[in-house]
């Protein structure tokens, strides 16, 4: 029975025609600055980016962090969205690496002007600085939710007229770009610093970019070298990543569209769906948590729970339409038996 893979988007597997644009790729070493691939794939990010640089990463934990390091100083706040990936998925990297507090503001994934404005705290002795502030679009423990266009503005403009910094968590912003029609240049437009993802639904095996100024590019390959994250031969992984970039954007509309047929299914199921989803993410409930998971399981089914009667379905390159009717068919074999 072949296994139907619904936990992440990471689990995906290179392509046929990835592993020949990785074999075939020109490497130098990348501390020297001498992998032509890494560079080609820097100068294409930087443009789609709209940003004058990127610089490769091994993740985008390490390019969040490296990101956060250059634009804050030990003390800082930095205000962000709840269950936000930089603080709650990255092990308490921002605390352990640069000495900041994250500060979680607003509700599913998003947050307003007004709740920036409220957590400037005041130049004073007493208080913590606020200087960044983060947004995650999309939004991954809110179900992949695009980061609202009109409250972005808002956000910005109190941020920067406060002389805030901004850090754009966009590990799925080409799912935003092409969930909501808009250029990835725009959306990155406002912030200092965007990383992006190519493992997730781009479908590469490893690496992130962060984007920035000239400047700031400078300084994160100090902070990345001493993160541990200067890479020599990169230029094979610099490769699978110009290939997604080149072959898995547009393509991203599949996965949102099999996300939304997925929905419609599990309602069927009479398992209730938290709202319509936006890009390539499901998130569903089900009061018997492990019995699900382990029903689910037996069936060669995988979908992660992210709290209890809470579980998330991602849609990505290696599930097609059907496999997402074969998954739920056997969801609703193993929902029957749970029922019973
Ligand atoms: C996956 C992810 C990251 C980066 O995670 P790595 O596993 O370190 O590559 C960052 N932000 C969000 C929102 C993510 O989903």
């Amino acid at each position: 029975m072949k296994v139907i893979d619904l936990r992440s988007d990471t689990v995906t597997r290179p392509t046929a025609a990835m592993r020949e644009a990785m074999m075939t790729a020109e490497v130098g070493d990348d501390v020297y600055g001498e992998d032509p691939t890494v560079n080609r794939l820097q100068e294409r990010a930087a443009k789609l980016l709209g940003k004058e640089d990127a610089l490769f990463f091994p993740s985008g934990t390490m390019a969040n962090q490296a990101a956060i390091h250059s634009l804050t100083r030990a003390g800082d706040v930095v205000l962000a969205s709840k269950s936000c990936h930089i603080l709650k998925y990255e092990s308490g990297a921002a605390s352990a690496f640069s000495g900041v507090q994250i500060k979680t503001i607003g509700e599913q994934g998003v947050f307003d002007a007004d709740e920036v404005r409220e957590n400037l705290h005041p130049d004073e002795q007493h208080f913590a600085p606020t200087t960044v502030v983060a947004v995650e679009n999309t939004h991954n423990m809110a179900g992949g939710r695009v980061f609202p266009a009109e409250l972005l503005e808002g956000v910005v403009a109190v941020a920067r007229e406060a002389g805030l910094r901004l850090h754009l968590d966009g590990a799925r912003l080409f799912n935003a770009a092409i969930a909501s029609g808009t250029d990835p240049a725009r959306l990155a437009e406002p912030f200092d610093t965007v990383s992006i993802c190519l493992s997730k639904g781009l479908g590469a095996p490893v690496g992130s970019l962060v984007g920035a100024s000239f400047e700031r590019v400078h300084r994160l390959r100090r902070i990345r070298k001493m993160f541990g994250g200067g890479m020599r031969q990169a230029g094979f992984l610099a490769a699978a990543g110009i290939y997604a970039l080149e072959h898995h954007v547009e393509r991203l509309a599949e996965d949102h569209a099999n996300a939304r047929f997925l929905a419609e299914g599990l309602q069927k199921l009479g398992l209730p769906v938290a709202g319509t989803p936006e890009t390539n993410m499901v998130m569903f409930d089900f009061e018997d948590t492990l019995g699900l998971v382990r029903g689910t399981r037996a069936r060669h089914l995988l979908i992660n729970p992210t709290g209890p009667g809470r579980f998330r379905a991602v849609t990505h390159l290696d599930v097609s339409a059907s496999d997402l009717e074969e998954a739920l068919a056997r969801l609703g074999e193993a929902l029957e038996e749970l029922r019973g």
